[in-house]
């Protein structure tokens, strides 16, 4: 039997402890109400590193507590660039920029008698790493878009890299420069949340893709391009590592028509070898990307 924590950062906070890579109870949450969406984003954002730490290693030592068998792994999922423990970046964490946080965390938790190692993963790798061990695909290339404030592009298995699918550009055009990073024609800059509220001033996001179904030109046409920019950054990566299946998930995931995608996409990958790819639609689920920090955690151990 295996023994994991995993723990998924994003604009709020999961925990949860896995034996045999399931849940054994309800994940602990921080903040606690979830039904404040934007308190959530400032709960976090407004957090030194130092609290951050303390707040981990405390939801750790609750679930590692009055259990028999140690904890063997503990895998933690981040948004952002992270390697070797390291957050190199993370644009929509800033604080967190540079914190070596496998470390750091892995030190407090020695203090409070806890020994095990700590391994730190790219949130949407989670996901991917979650995707692929719920639907029996550990073997296989699985990718990932995560669609919300950023966009993020997770795959497993594991590679080294940067792989800030978010960030690839897909347009020309100068004007395209709501990107949160500031790069110029960037993916998450057309469908990233932050950047529709850059672009439609008068209207929130919810507002532009109803306005589109009720056949408003300039919200119609945006939808048309949101949808071609995920296409083209997916057709790159079929390009570049093969077809095979993407899943879409995110709390803006509702947005996506996968048939209008899908026509997209085939427009732009015509070479018939790589037209065998899939597309999948997952509801946003907390516990497959505490369930993929767990795993990845648990992989890392075997050399
Ligand atoms: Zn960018």
């Amino acid at each position: 039997m295996t023994t994991a924590i995993g723990i998924v950062i994003t604009d709020h906070i999961v925990a949860g402890r896995l034996e045999d890579h399931r849940l054994t109870a309800k994940p602990l949450r921080y903040p606690t109400d979830p039904t404040e969406p934007n308190a959530n984003i400032d709960a976090l954002s407004a957090l030194p590193p130092s609290d951050l730490i303390q707040l981990l290693a405390g939801e750790i030592a609750f679930l590692a507590k009055d259990h028999p068998r140690p904890i063997e792994a503990i895998g933690v999922a981040v948004p952002g660039i992270v390697r070797n423990g390291v957050i190199e970046d993370s644009p929509n964490l800033t604080q967190i920029k540079g914190m070596h946080l496998a470390g750091d965390l892995a030190k407090e938790l020695a203090a409070r008698g806890i020994d095990a190692p700590v391994h730190i993963d790219n949130d949407a790798d989670a996901i991917a790493a979650g995707v692929a061990a719920t639907h029996g695909r550990l073997e296989k290339l699985t990718r990932v878009w995560t669609i919300g404030n950023g966009i993020g592009y997770g795959r497993w298995p594991y590679v080294d890299g940067i792989w800030e699918g978010g960030h690839i550009t897909v347009t020309l055009d100068p004007k395209e420069r709501y990107c949160g990073c500031g790069g110029v024609g960037h993916l998450e800059g057309i469908m990233g949340h932050r950047a529709m509220r850059l672009r439609f001033l008068d209207l929130e996001p919810e507002e532009v893709f109803a306005n589109a179904k009720l056949g408003d030109q300039r919200c119609r046409e945006f939808v048309d391009l949101w949808h071609r920019a995920l296409a083209a950054a997916t057709a790159s990566f079929i390009h570049l590592a093969g077809p095979e299946r993407f899943y879409f998930t995110g709390h803006n995931v509702g947005f996506v028509e996968l048939p209008l995608l899908r026509a997209h996409i085939e427009s732009m990958v015509k070479m018939t070898h790589l037209q065998s790819f899939s597309l999948e639609i997952l509801p946003p689920d907390d516990e497959i990307a505490l369930l993929g920090a767990g795993v990845s955690a648990l992989r890392a151990l075997v050399p």
